[in-house]
């Protein structure tokens, strides 16, 4: 069986080892570069990707990271997990593992509307919607090429998947819906 990791350096790491945990899989809770020698996909929860990303610097991951991701391994990140995927970081030079295809804008749904949920529809993965939580969320701005958009919110993509990159503004793993984790875990070869 696939062994997924779950990066723990900050944020809701513990809610993706929950969902993991309904499905079937074993998580492992990442906190040293060494570990990602041990695990065939990673996901990166939503927290603060500034503080996220320092810690990534400090422990010395994000180069690993990098060449986690184009080796083709599978990553899913949620919100912070996200930005730290993104390419651009609009009007940000914070530190990124910067590998999958998109701008994002931080924090971009304003004060009013800061956090709010909503239906989301996902084609890919079933008729029913998704209740998306989102929270302090980015806004995909820009997908490039080769990115794929499985869903939208308005106008906005609020789930991309390039290749092996799967990315949500969302936070599937504060619902009791399981679907967009058994599609990332179907991701992973066989
Ligand atoms: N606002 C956070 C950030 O910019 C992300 C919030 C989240 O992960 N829920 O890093």
């Amino acid at each position: 069986m696939a062994k997924v990791g779950v990066l723990a350096l900050q944020g809701d790491f513990e809610k993706h080892i929950q969902m993991l945990d309904r499905l079937g899989v074993p998580a492992v809770e990442v906190r040293e570069k060494s570990q990602l020698d041990e695990i065939d996909g990673l996901i990166i929860p939503g927290g603060e990707s500034t503080t996220i990303g320092k810690l990534l610097v400090r422990y010395g991951m994000l180069e690993p990271l990098q060449t986690f991701a184009r080796g083709g391994k599978p990553i899913y990140g949620t919100c912070a997990g996200a930005i730290l995927l993104a390419k651009e970081i609009e009007g940000s030079h914070q530190d990124r593992i910067g590998v999958l295809d998109i701008t994002v804008r931080r924090n971009a749904y304003g004060r009013q509307i800061e956090s709010f949920e909503a239906d989301i529809f996902i084609p890919r993965i079933g008729e029913l919607p998704v209740r998306g939580v989102f929270i302090r969320a980015p806004v995909i701005k820009h997908v490039a090429d080769g990115v794929e958009v499985l869903s939208r919110f308005g106008d906005d993509p609020v789930l991309v998947k390039q290749g092996n990159l799967l990315a949500s503004t969302f936070h599937p793993e504060l619902t009791n819906d399981t679907r967009i984790h058994a599609f990332f875990l179907s991701l992973f070869p066989v």
